[in-house]
Parts: C-alpha cells; structure tokens; sequence
C-alpha cells in the first residue's frame, strides 16, 4: 500500500524543526520529523539565556519538551538519518529516503544544523568535559559562565582572535593557543591581541585532563589549566541534501532562504544553524516558526486548506 503524500517532511528535529512541527501540526497539518538524535542542543549541561528558564534547562530536557509538544498535536516523529532527497520535477513532489524506510511530501523543511570541529582531545575525555562546563562551543550563550575565569582559545586564524576578543568582555584572563602549530597572524589581529592583553602560546596543543576542576592542555610552551577552554575551529554545515535537489548555498556553505525560509528550489525550505545567522535556540526557533508558517500559506496557496465540518458531538482542540 503506498503511503499518502505528507504536507510536509522536517529534516531535523533541534529546535528549529522541533518547533516548526508544533506549529505545522496545529495548523492541523500531515507532517513527519525524521531526526538523526544528533541535536547541538543535546550537548547542553544547561542552557540559561532561553528565555522563560530562569534557573536554567538541560538541552535534552529542552529537547524532550519539544518533542512531546509535537506529538501532542499529533506530528511523528522517527529516528533516522534521511541519506537521500529528490524532487519530481513535473509533480513538485519531495521524497526522502533513509535506512529502513521513504516518505514523500509537498513540502520539505531542512532543520539539519551544523557540527563544530572538536578540538585535538580523547573523545571520553571531550565529552566528560563538555558534560562539565570544561569545553564550552559558544560564548554568546555561556560567556557570562566563565565571568572572571581562566579561558583558552583554541584557534589560529582571524575567527580564533574574534572569538578571544568576545571573551575579554567577561574575563581578563584569556589565551589564545594555537591547535596545531605557530601562531601566524597578521598585523591587524596581533595588534587586536595586543590591546586586550591576551596572552598567545604556540601549538601543536591537545587537551590532555581534568585537574582540580580545570581542564589541562599540553602545548609546545608547556602545561596550561583553565576554568574552560572554547575552541575557535569552525564548524561544518550539514547542506548535503540541499545540495541533491539543487538548492543555491551562501558563500560560507550554509543553505540560502528569502526572508520567509524559502530556499533557491520550490517546495523546500531551510531554518536553523544550517541558515546563516545567530546560531542560538532563540534564532532557531523564530526560524521554524517563521518557516512553517510560509509552508502552511505556500500550500494553501496551492490549494485551499478548508476544515470539513465538526461532526455532531465529536471533541474539538481545546
Ligand atoms: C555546547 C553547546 C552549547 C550551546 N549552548 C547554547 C545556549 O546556551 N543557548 C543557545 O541559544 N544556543 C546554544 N547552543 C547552540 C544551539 O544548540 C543551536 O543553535 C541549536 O541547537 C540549533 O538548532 P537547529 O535545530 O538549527 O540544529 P540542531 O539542534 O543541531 O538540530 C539539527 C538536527 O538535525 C539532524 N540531522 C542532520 N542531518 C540529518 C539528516 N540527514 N537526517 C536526519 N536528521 C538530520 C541532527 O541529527 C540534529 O538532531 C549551544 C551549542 C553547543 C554545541
């Protein structure tokens, strides 16, 4: 038996597409999430700059919420990592392929997000630290955490100087070491390193423990404990399957939408840290709103979405 064609299929279920799927569902839409359980947000100890969680939420608590929300109203949810997107020309319709199964939609929302690059570490040792506020990947969210400490960058370009300078604002106390080999900067950034007093060592470096509540690194220079070290090495967005029906990309590799979510290919639309933007919650959540509100009018559009009338004594939403 085939199945029916969904309204829409969400690639990703962070809080973009998470968010996304509770608004498509109580526009009382067919809609699927396939996620492939590799949120940035599942690495959070505790998030304290969204909104409405003054102490404070763990990322996968966040995440379990908005789960559940979806649900609630009737969106599925299956874990998979979908490894294939095509689009019907003539039809305009989108079927994604993963492991053990396909589902095909008039709509598609990428909500795929990005990986950082990890820093040269022992992954247990990685996570450990991570889980404990000894790595941190995001100064915007959790500056304010390190107020005052000790703080290693972990970069060596023009990205590893900005991102040591965002952390001067919270503490005096921040080096900058290079990952793999001799710091080599030009003028502007040393001079910019210079005036906020941040410290530079040389790498090749690597993470090698946990001490006395610090995170110890090895360099060329010698041993360095910090309250936390950021690494400043980038990160790689996942654009694959925007790629395999042709959707146009921005100069730095993330997928390109108008002001409504809508990429360069009819029917499928982008939201979240694989849009180039704020890479925060907030941002990722505005993004899915925004975007399953231009796929619910884009398909109405197409064709009215008109409720047939309520059924004597059934149960209406409440
Ligand atoms: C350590 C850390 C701390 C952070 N702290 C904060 C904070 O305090 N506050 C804040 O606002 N932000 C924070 N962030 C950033 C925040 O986590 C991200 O901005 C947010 O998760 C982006 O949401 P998203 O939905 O775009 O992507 P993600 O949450 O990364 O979700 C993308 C999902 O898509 C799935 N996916 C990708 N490709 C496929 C595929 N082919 N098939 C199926 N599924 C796929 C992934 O597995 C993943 O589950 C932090 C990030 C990190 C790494």
């Amino acid at each position: 038996m085939t199945e029916p064609i969904l309204d829409c299929l969400i690639v990703g279920g962070g809080p973009a597409g998470l968010t996304a799927a509770i608004y498509l569902a109580r526009f009382h839409l067919d809609i699927m999430v396939v996620d492939a359980g590799k949120s940035r947000a599942a690495w959070i100890p505790c998030t304290r700059n969204v909104s409405g969680f003054p102490d404070g939420i763990e990322g996968t608590e966040l995440l379990q919420r908005m789960r559940d929300q979806a649900q609630k109203y009737g969106a599925k949810i299956v874990t998979e990592q979908v490894t294939k997107l095509d689009r019907d020309e003539k039809s305009g319709t989108l079927t994604a392929t993963w492991g053990s199964g396909e589902a095909s939609a008039r709509a598609v929302l990428l909500a795929t997000g990005v990986s950082n690059r990890r820093p040269p570490m022992d992954e247990a040792l990685h996570d450990q630290a991570l889980s404990r506020g000894l790595v941190r990947y995001c100064p915007i969210c959790d500056g304010y955490e390190v107020t005052d400490k000790r703080v290693g960058v972990i970069g060596s370009d023009s990205h590893g100087v900005a991102e040591a300078v965002f952390i001067r604002s919270f503490t005096a106390d921040v080096t900058l070491i290079a990952p793999d080999r001799a710091l080599s900067l030009g003028p502007v950034d040393q001079q910019k390193l210079k005036d906020a007093g941040i410290e530079c060592v040389d790498g090749p470096a690597q993470a090698v423990a946990i001490s006395d509540e610090c995170i110890v690194v090895d360099t060329v220079e010698g041993h360095y404990a910090f309250d936390s070290i950021y690494p400043a090495l980038g990160s790689d967005t996942h654009t694959q399957l925007a790629e395999m029906v042709g959707a146009a990309l921005s100069n730095d590799s993330c997928i390109k939408v108008d002001s409504h979510q809508r990429t360069s290919v009819p029917g499928v639309y982008a939201a979240g840290d694989v849009v180039i933007g704020l890479d925060q919650i907030s941002h990722a959540m505005g993004e899915g709103g925004v975007a399953a509100t231009t796929i619910r009018n884009d398909l109405c559009a197409k064709q009215p979405l008109l409720r047939e009338p309520a059924l004597e004594g059934a149960e209406t939403g409440s």
